[in-house]
């Protein structure tokens, strides 16, 4: 079976102290053993700030990283520094890193592949803009994304899909829960094809865009949704646990 895992990506939001206390509060409410996985996306500069109050039961991840080990990349941070300040996940390839900052699916295959050599697990974002689904592209639009940075050279042990469409992204438009299960089993297809049945069928796809309290367990009780990458909704305690809680109680997904 698959193990729901929730996620919240702060982006550029909150000051230390909020960071703190956002934690602190949603380990107060979080049950001792959730059954499945939740984890923070702070800003770089509150990584070690938060890993030190950061509860066993939670994850702490990234939302970007270079593809190089060291060197002379301004304002880039290597894989291996967020190891050592406590992450254990990167975001790759969110659509604001492609579409805003221009990041290529080159780019973001080295991106891949860097946080796995460092032993980092990976969140990969995929999605279409609103104009490729009007076009009909949604499908072709997942398949390249899911070529340009997966593959024979790429194990998915440490690898979790986002499907994010960019139309549900921070617009208070979510994908209905028969959209979002329509591109994830699309995508899982795609990963069968890929590598192979077994590795898709163990495969843990979040959806992401416009995740809230009042749809999170309908979007994951989906068979091929097995969590939530959470915006805005992860910036506020009592929203993001009621995600949480909706993980809890949809049923997993997988053999
Ligand atoms: C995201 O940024 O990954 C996201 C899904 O944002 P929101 O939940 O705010 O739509």
């Amino acid at each position: 079976m698959r193990r729901k895992f929730v996620a919240g990506n702060w982006k550029m939001n909150l000051n230390l102290a909020d960071a703190k206390a956002l934690v602190k509060a949603i380990q107060a409410g979080l049950p001792a053993k959730p059954g499945i996985d939740v984890g923070v996306f702070p800003p770089f500069v509150y990584l070690k700030s938060v890993a030190e109050v950061l509860p066993p039961s939670m994850i702490m991840g990234a939302q970007n990283c270079y593809f190089e080990a060291g060197g002379a990349f301004t304002g880039e941070v290597a894989p291996q520094m967020l190891k050592d300040v406590g992450c254990t996940w990167v975001i790759i390839g969110h659509s604001e890193r492609r579409h805003i900052l221009g990041e290529t699916g080159e780019v973001l295959k080295k991106k891949v592949k860097a946080a796995l050599a460092a032993g980092l697990r990976v969140i990969y974002c995929v999605g279409e803009l609103l104009a490729e689904r009007e076009a009909n592209q949604t499908e072709v639009v997942l398949r390249r994304q899911i070529r340009e940075a997966l593959g024979a050279d790429v194990t998915l042990d440490s690898v979790v899909i986002a499907y994010e469409p960019v139309w549900a992204i921070g617009t208070g438009k979510t994908a209905t829960p028969a959209q979002a299960q329509e591109a994830h089993a699309f995508i899982r297809g795609e990963i069968a094809n890929l590598y192979n049945g077994s590795v898709a069928d163990k495969l843990i796809i979040q959806y992401g865009g416009s995740v809230k309290a009042s749809n999170a367990q309908e979007l994951m009780g989906q068979p091929d949704v097995d969590g939530a990458l959470v915006g805005g909704a992860s910036l506020k305690a009592v929203e993001f646990l009621g995600i949480i809680k909706g993980g809890i109680a949809a049923p997993a997904g997988g053999k």
